[in-house]
Formats: C-alpha cells, structure tokens, sequence
C-alpha cells in the first residue's frame, strides 16, 4: 500500500466509526503533504529520519508513511480495521430482533443531538422506543443533570413523545454509581423513571472487593434495572484497563434480582468483553444491548453488541431490548416494586 493511501485510509476509518475530528484532519493533512513528494524522495527522508520535517507530518502519520514504505500495512491501521471492522453477517439476526435501545446520550448532557433527533434515528433503524439516559451530575466533565434539570427534561418527553407517537421516548438516566454502591440521583426523582442504568465512571482502579460490593449495591437498589458498561475499559488508543470485580458475584446478583448487564456496543468499550459476557450468560442474568450512543450516526452500533452476543449465543429471550415496550415497561416497575 502507498503511503498516501495508508493515511487516507486511516482518515476514513476514523471518521466513520469514531468522533475524532482531530485526527481524521491530521491524517487527512498528512496525506495531502505527501502527495506530489516522488516514493524515492520520502524513502530518502523516512530513511534518514527526516519525514516530520515536512510541514503537516507528526510522528503518527511518519511512523505510517515509514511503515507502509517498507511495504508493510501500518500498525495504526492494522489495529483501526481490527477493532472497526464491520460486523459480519453474524450480527443481522440478533440485531432484528432489536426494538428499542436503553443507553444513550442527548445535547442535555455530552450528545451532540436533540432528543427529538435521536428518537428519529432510531426510529428510521427500525426501533419503537428508545431510553433517553443523560448523566447524572456527579459526571461533570459530561454536564450531567442534576434533579431541576432532570425535572425539566421529563417534562419535555411528554410533547416529544406526542410528536412521535407511536414511537415511544422513555425516561432514563445513565446514573453514577458513587464509590460506596449509592446512587446519584434523588430516590423521588429515580422512582418517576421508566429505565434506569447505573454505571460507574470514577475510581475504576479500586480493589476488586470493594468494585465488587459497588456493583452488586447498584444492582440491589431498587431504582436500577441495569448495569452499564461494568469493566470500563477503552480498547482503542490509549486504552484502559478494566476494572477488576468478582464477576460471578456481581452478574449472580443481577440474576437474583432480574436486572440486566449491558452489552455496551460502542466500537471502543465493547463491554464487557467475552469472557465476563459468557459469566453473564452462565449467570441467567438479562443484558440488553445498548449503543450508548452521542450522536445519531452512533445509533446504528448496536450491532457490534449484536455480534458479541450472537459470538456467545446468548438466547434472544434474554435481550430484554428485544420485547415489546410494555413488556420491557412491567420488567422495569418489577424492580422498583420488589
Ligand atoms: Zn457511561
Ligand atoms: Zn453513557
């Protein structure tokens, strides 16, 4: 592969599965520097060393250009196409059998879209609800809602649900489970929501005793119906390793209270990954296949989930995202009723 071609190829894979425009332009930029430059000239400069002496070429983009001259596909891409690779035709029959998606995020806290924008998304995929589930505040970097703001939204559900019937906007939050298991958000508030995931976001190092009592305290509460990307790990860049947890202990406890685990389908989570998604499978427990999505175009990742679970063969009837709006609406209310 040319060099050029290399760089253009990562700029597209970027694009189109992650939200980083940075990148995407850098690489972009890269490509367009190199353009008109002969290969033997730039062998010349990757040789010597000297490729980020040209205006627009950072070490990344050199270390591709230096790669794909050596005739080999560059590492940067290699691990783009493994992890963006599409999913294959494994995916389809589980992904339709989707009818609704339970984790995702709106311009009320860290989206990029309206709620009505969102709801029209996953209504043109093929869906007939979706949970709206904005942080709560304790995730501020995300302009999580905190109890006025979460009042304000309920009330704007009920005009863009009457806009879009029948497709069903449910209330949600994605609430932060603090370091001692408890919840951030008022129980009044928390009780008047149709679907709650809880996940964690800070402290994701603790001991894995401690993670472990966290969790299974979540899945306790009445409030929540399920447990939101459980290892925290980011598989791409940087990466982050998962938090550590007594996963029989925690998936037990969401079987024993009928909660579900969340496959959380975003192409850089994947979480939880196989091995803890065949404990949850052992376990009985629910999972529900989620996207967990920040923009409208992320709707559609929910067949990365789809795959995984389709991988382990997890039974359809289990996908509580799966059932119809009132079967999924008398599964939640189980929970705050028991
Ligand atoms: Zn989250
Ligand atoms: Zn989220």
């Amino acid at each position: 592969m040319e060099p050029g071609e290399a760089l253009e190829r990562i700029a597209d894979l970027l694009q189109r599965v992650r939200n980083q425009r940075p990148k995407v332009l850098a690489f972009r930029r890269a490509a367009e520097a190199i353009r008109d430059i002969p290969l033997v000239e730039l062998r010349a400069l990757a040789d010597a060393g000297r490729l980020t002496d040209l205006p627009g070429i950072g070490s990344s983009s050199a270390t591709v250009i230096t790669e794909a001259l050596a005739g080999k596909t560059p590492t940067y891409l290699e691990n783009l196409t493994v992890d963006t690779e599409p999913p294959t035709d494994l995916a389809a029959p589980v992904r339709t059998m989707l009818r609704g998606d339970l984790h995702l995020h709106s311009d009320w806290s860290d989206g990029g879209a309206s709620i009505e924008a969102m709801a029209r998304t996953a209504s043109e995929l093929g869906h007939e609800y979706l949970a709206l589930t904005d942080h709560s505040p304790l995730v501020r970097v995300a302009n999580g809602l905190d109890a006025r703001r979460l009042e304000q939204q309920l009330e704007t559900l009920a005009a863009v649900n009457q806009e879009l019937a029948p497709f069903r906007v449910l209330a949600g939050m994605e609430v932060d489970i603090r370091d001692d298991g408890s919840l951030d958000m008022d129980d009044a508030l928390l009780s008047r929501l149709d679907v709650v995931v809880a996940s964690v976001h800070s402290k994701l190092d603790m001991e894995p005793a401690a993670m472990t009592r966290r969790m299974v305290a979540a899945l306790t509460s009445p409030h929540v119906d399920i447990l939101g990307h459980c290892t925290g790990r980011l598989v791409v860049g940087k990466g982050r390793p998962e938090s550590r947890f007594d996963a029989e202990d925690v998936f037990a406890a969401a079987a024993h209270h009928d909660k579900a685990i969340e496959v959380n389908s975003r192409p850089e989570r994947l979480d939880p990954p196989r091995r803890l998604l065949r404990i949850v499978d052992d376990s009985g427990a629910k999972i529900s296949i989620d996207s967990d999505a920040h923009a409208t175009w992320q709707l559609d990742w929910q067949s990365y989930g789809c795959h995984r679970v389709a991988e382990i063969g997890v039974p359809v009837a289990r996908i509580v995202n799966s059932w119809p709006v009132d079967e999924l609406l008398a599964w939640t209310a189980s929970h705050a009723s028991a």
